[in-house]
């Protein structure tokens, strides 16, 4: 039988009467023929909680015992919604991700999926079985110890899922009915979109728009995995939510598609540091070593041999990044005259494709902010994106004039 790969998020499996519903979607698809893998999320606020459980409990944490602690939210939900399968006369089971099993990196709490090998799961099929529940965001390492893959990772469970057992389709239930040209949290004007490439949407997810996990969309590219993003709150409706796709298969493309801003931003800047061959090495190196994920990178002109080097990370890392800087000048590897970090910045970002072979989409958006008297501190572009550094209190102000200025509001 054809196989569907159905995920559902946080909110979708909230309550028990949520995964109810859930369970009915699941019933439909088995009903029109086909054997579904199911991938679910821990019930939100589950997955915070646990985190805050363990930073509670142990400052520099064991990452190993992380993941042994924030798998477990997943566990549970998986468990139910089995349950309640089987309530309902459908043949189904769960799976934790080690009896699949999803093996990955030994990377704790950001590992990578390395393979899932389909037998077992398909002799329970070849069995009756008609629903496998799989407990998303968790694998397996060499080593035999839980991992986790970095939050939002269920969307990354259900992709490589889709790829490994060739599912004719992968769909993404959430709690917004599509992908929209910005986060409809923000602006009441997003529009929702009925396709988008995977370029596009691979830009937008690591600019922030969390509707997807990156990964999940890298890989979907890869394998060419036929991805959905639906809403599991609407009526059922086969044309609902947004394919994303190739690019050759949207008529319609606008310059810009969609407005993506990442709020817990930090600038930090090293004054004064020598500039020789080998400094951005001797700074980004020990960066790297302390897993800080840096971002934009702006080194300043240089004056009598010495400069300013400017970086962003996520605010949650600027302590360690603080720290590593200290270590690298204790040991003589860099000299700066001081490191000051500002904490109140955001990142706000417009991509499209149509940005390669339109000019003048960042002088459009320079102006824009400027007329809104939005400062910007730092700059990067790519082929088909503009990102600007700005203090966190414009970031809602700025996502919403740009989404006007590029002319990405509701029609009608
Ligand atoms: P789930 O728990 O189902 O995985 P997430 O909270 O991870 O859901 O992702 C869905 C959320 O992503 C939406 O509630 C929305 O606020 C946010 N979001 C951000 N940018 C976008 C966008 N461009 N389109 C749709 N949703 C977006
Ligand atoms: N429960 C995990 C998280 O909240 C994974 C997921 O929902 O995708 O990050
Ligand atoms: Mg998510």
């Amino acid at each position: 039988m054809p196989i569907l790969v159905m995920k559902f998020g946080g909110t979708s499996v909230a309550t028990l009467d949520r995964i109810a519903r859930a369970s009915k979607r699941v019933a439909r698809e088995v009903a029109n023929g086909y054997d579904v893998i199911v991938i679910v999320s821990a019930m939100s606020g589950k997955t915070n909680e646990l985190v805050g459980w363990v930073e509670e409990t142990s400052h520099m944490y064991d990452a190993r015992e992380y993941d042994a602690v924030v798998s477990s939210g997943e566990q549970v939900t998986a468990g139910l919604m089995s349950l309640r399968l089987q309530e309902m006369d459908i043949p189904a089971r769960s799976w934790q991700g080690w009896q699949v099993p999803v093996k990955t990196t030994g990377v704790h709490s950001a590992a990578r999926i390395e393979d899932i090998p389909p037998a077992n799961i398909m002799s329970k099929f070849a069995e009756g079985m008609r629903v496998a529940v799989v407990a998303g965001f968790q694998g397996i390492a060499d080593d035999g110890r839980i991992t986790t893959l970095g939050r939002g990772g269920s969307d990354t469970t259900a992709v490589a899922f889709a790829a490994a057992f060739g599912a004719e389709r992968c769909d993404i239930y959430t709690d917004v009915d599509g992908v929209y040209t910005t986060d409809p949290r923000i602006s009441e004007k997003a529009r929702k979109l009925d396709k988008i490439a995977f370029e596009e949407m691979l830009e937008l997810a690591s600019l922030g728009a969390k509707v997807l996990q990156t990964r999940s969309v890298e890989l979907a590219m890869r394998y060419k995995v036929k991805l959905r993003v639906l809403s599991s709150f609407e009526e059922y409706d086969p044309n609902a939510g947004t394919l994303v796709c190739d690019e050759e298969d949207i008529v319609e493309q606008n310059v810009v598609s969609g407005v993506a801003y990442q709020r817990d931003e930090a600038k930090m800047t090293l004054l004064s540091v020598a500039d020789r061959p080998g400094i951005a090495s001797a700074i980004f190196t020990p960066l790297a070593e302390a897993g800080i994920n840096v971002d934009m990178i702006v080194q300043n002109i240089s004056e009598e041999g010495r400069t300013d080097m400017t970086f962003s990370c996520p605010t949650n890392q600027v302590a360690r990044a603080e720290a590593a800087m200290a270590e690298a000048k204790e040991a003589g590897n860099i000299n700066f005259h001081d490191l000051v970090a500002d904490t109140e910045v955001a990142k706000v970002s417009v991509v499209g494709i149509g940005m390669r072979s339109h000019t003048g989409i960042a002088a459009k958006m320079f102006d824009v902010l400027s007329k809104e008297g939005v400062n910007i501190k730092v700059i990067t572009t790519s082929e088909i994106k503009i990102s600007v550094l700005i203090e966190r209190k414009y970031m809602e102000l700025a996502v919403q004039a740009l989404h006007d200025a590029f002319g990405l509001e509701k029609v009608g």
